[in-house]
């Protein structure tokens, strides 16, 4: 495994720094575990992912699943970006944090009427379909909307995808998605609906996808669906490709924002040349998992057969990837002390679960020792967001660094707020 540091992350003589701070003192400072994301690696990140999508025509919407803190939600929309969004709760964030309604999209397979009824009144940009069912409840519940409501529908377009199962979403049999068939039958039930405004094909093919083939491949279904449609006399008009670029977690593997945006314009250029649309992707990952890391301190390191255990002072609540779907996390020392050997570690957290299992068979050189500061890299996207308070753990802070300095962005949610919500 190769470490994927960033120019923002970097050893200054063998101490570990996020931009200018130093991740020892930060932990001398702040209890760890905690989360730190580096503003100018997000910044940067949304900088290129802007240079390869804008200029060819692409609107980019943050998938804000990944990392929805209101500071970091901030500094994305003050960059431009809409949001897509796959909960009320999101969208309540995506307003608070200064998103426009018109450039919010509203994804997701289980949408609740209370969910729809408040996207309709934030006036929202866009319902993103996933089933004929989801369709009369939504046509149901605009008819009080003052203004017609833009809807796409998702397709599955059946693609297979080189990524973890879990995370695949664009295959048949997964709960996503309409079948093509199907949505040609909804588009004509509802080509002329009062109130909603079916104009749009939208597909998310699944995450941390590293080969730009499967976006050609999915984009080139939707778009003879498009041509099908239109053949009928139904404009589409608005194309939303969803999200999935892959990032490197130390495999080397990754997709860069420009091969896919380079991808997706070569397949609408020489399938659709006479598409005039919009067109949106909506990274999640990829915009910030690599400006992220989890700071954790070894709490022991057990000798054992076969091998000893490190165990760390987080655990599968804080950073639940590797035991939902055996994620691997590069995992560093904050001080390197020099040369050392390498020795295989299974590498755990305090959590009472077999499955609190960081990664296994892990070599790590260092020599680590009790009490060591240790760094987690590439988890800003999907880590915090998922974390717990299982095991009556305080919920993980998060710190922002930019403008030389570390803010608190969401204290330790302890167990003295925990209780206050039990009486
Ligand atoms: C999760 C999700 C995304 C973002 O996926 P990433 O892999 O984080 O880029 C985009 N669109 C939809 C509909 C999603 O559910």
């Amino acid at each position: 495994m190769n470490i994927p540091l960033t120019e923002q992350l970097q050893y200054h003589n063998g101490q570990l720094h996020m931009e200018a701070s130093n991740i020892t003192s930060l932990a001398t400072e702040y209890p760890t575990p905690f989360y730190c994301y580096s503003q100018a690696r997000l910044l940067d990140n949304i900088r290129r992912c802007q240079a390869a999508f804008t200029p060819r025509g692409i609107a980019v919407h943050y998938a804000m699943k990944a990392n929805s803190n209101m500071h970091i939600l901030s500094l994305i929309s003050d960059q431009g970006l809409g949001a897509d969004t796959v909960s009320g709760g999101e969208i309540q964030r995506a307003v608070s944090a200064g998103f426009p309604p018109e450039r919010i999209i509203f994804s997701g397979v289980g949408k609740s009427a209370a969910e729809i009824r408040q996207a309709l009144e934030v006036g929202i940009g866009q319902f993103n379909v996933e089933s004929a069912e989801e369709l009369m409840r939504l046509a149901s519940l605009a008819e009080t909307a003052n203004q017609p409501v833009r809807v796409a529908l998702r397709v599955n377009p059946d693609v297979a995808v080189d990524t973890h199962r879990h995370i695949t979403t664009g295959t048949k049999g997964n709960k996503f998605g309409i079948e093509p068939a199907q949505a040609l039958k909804l588009f004509r039930e509802y080509a002329s609906h009062p109130r909603l405004r079916l104009s749009g094909l939208a597909m998310h093919i699944g995450s941390q996808i590293c080969d730009a083939t499967p976006y050609r491949q999915a984009l080139s279904r939707l778009l003879s669906l498009v041509s099908t449609l239109k053949y009928e006399g139904i404009t589409i008009s608005h194309l939303d490709l969803g999200g999935g670029f892959g990032i490197d977690y130390g495999n080397g593997n990754s997709l860069s924002f420009e091969d896919a945006a380079r991808t997706i314009a070569e397949t609408l250029a020489s399938e659709a040349p006479d598409y005039t649309g919009d067109v949106v992707v909506e990274p999640g990952r990829s915009i910030i998992a690599d400006a992220g890391i989890l700071v954790t301190t070894v709490n022991y390191v057990k000798q054992a057969e076969p091998r000893p255990f490190l165990i760390l002072d987080a655990a599968m609540n804080d950073l639940m990837r590797p035991a939902l779907y055996q994620a691997e996390h590069p995992l560093i020392p904050a001080h390197r002390r020099g040369p050392s050997a390498t020795e295989q570690f299974d590498v755990v957290g305090p959590v009472c679960e077999s499955t609190d299992t960081f990664s296994r068979n892990t070599p790590l050189d260092n020599a680590p020792q009790a009490g060591d500061i240790m760094a987690f890299l590439c988890a800003g996207a999907y880590c915090s967001v998922m974390s717990s308070g299982y095991n009556s753990r305080d919920i993980t802070a998060e710190l922002l660094i930019g403008q030389g300095q570390a803010t608190l962005i969401r204290r330790r949610i302890t167990q003295a707020d925990l209780m206050q919500f039990e009486q």
